[in-house]
């Protein structure tokens, strides 16, 4: 809960008292009114568990030393360009996800978690082979960061054989943290040996891993995905739409690998996110991306589409 959220609600109980004593014919419609912005104000809002922001100010948070400016597209996605895309879609909490040319520079992350209170939760980036590896998880956590990304660059068959990746896994467990893996279909596998090694660790797979990227949703990787439901840490963020399946809005070409996935990890184990700004560059908006679970899936009751727009990954990255 933060600063604001507070005020606003003691403004709104001061203005619901002054009516209560104002007298008792205008009580009625006014105090109706008053709950009824009371309501609408205490509403935590949905949560995206998947954005990345950067700044144009390379002077200050310059890109790492593998990327150039150039790799910067668009060139800026600030904190405040991404809320007002959120806002209006009454997102009002967001998981940041560390922008890989920032590479292991998470200064610009941190800032906006801290221009933000209560907003932001984040998604680092750690050298899973680094002997300091721990380290460097206790530094970031410290800040608020609540997983780490492991990010696959065709190196995913290694991970189980990874003294380090193996700290890192139960370290997450120990601390409450999550590990994070972006990985292609063909990685499942190797996430698999991981999970019944490191059982206690809280792992959420990014994008469906990705499957659905080449166009085609392949039903043996997305058999792979959901064999992962067995483990009962194990959540997959339903995100990225604008780059799955047949990559156009309204995305509803998606809607069956939404479902199969639902009914392999329930909604307690799904979490939306945007993948912005990637999700909000032209022709793709963000209330497409969130309209496809809040409004198009009249499969869903209102309740899984509160755990997957909301309480998984409130549970996960705000708890
Ligand atoms: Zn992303």
């Amino acid at each position: 809960m933060n600063a604001s959220i507070n005020r606003r609600r003691l403004l709104v109980g001061g203005a619901a008292s002054a009516v209560a004593t104002a007298g008792l014919l205008a009580r009625p419609a006014a105090a109706i009114a008053a709950e009824a912005v009371a309501a609408a104000d205490d509403s935590p809002g949905w949560i995206d568990a998947h954005v990345h922001v950067w700044t144009p100010d390379t002077r200050r948070y310059p890109v790492g030393p593998n990327f150039t400016v150039a790799d910067m597209v668009p060139p800026s996605f600030t904190a405040d360009q991404l809320l007002s895309h959120c806002r209006p879609e009454n997102v009002g909490r967001i998981v940041l996800i560390q922008m890989n040319f920032y590479e292991l520079d998470h200064r610009y992350l941190l800032a906006v978690m801290r221009q933000h209170p209560g907003v932001f939760s984040a998604v680092g980036l750690v050298d899973h082979q680094s002997p300091a590896v721990a380290a460097a998880m206790n530094h970031l956590a410290a800040q608020g960061v609540r997983g780490f990304r492991l990010h696959s660059l065709g190196d995913a068959k290694d991970w189980p054989h990874s003294e380090t990746m193996a700290t890192l896994w139960k370290k997450a467990a120990a601390d409450g943290l999550a590990v994070c893996p972006l990985i292609n279909p063909e990685d499942l596998p190797h996430i698999d040996v991981l999970c019944k090694r490191f059982p206690d660790t809280t792992v959420v797979v990014d994008h469906f891993a990705r499957i659905g990227v080449s166009g085609r949703i392949d039903a043996e990787r997305l058999d792979a995905l959901c064999r992962l439901a067995r483990f009962p840490n194990v959540h997959v963020k339903t995100s990225a739409f604008y780059a799955l399946g047949a990559k156009a809005s309204p995305y509803t070409d998606l809607t069956a690998m939404i479902q199969r996935v639902l009914d392999a990890f329930g909604p307690q184990r799904l979490m939306w996110g945007s993948d912005c700004p990637y999700q909000v560059q032209d022709p793709h908006t963000y209330h497409d991306s969130i309209a496809l679970i809040r409004d198009s899936m009249d499969s869903l009751s209102a309740t899984e589409k509160q755990w997957i727009l909301r309480d998984t990954a409130e549970k996960v990255f705000f708890s």
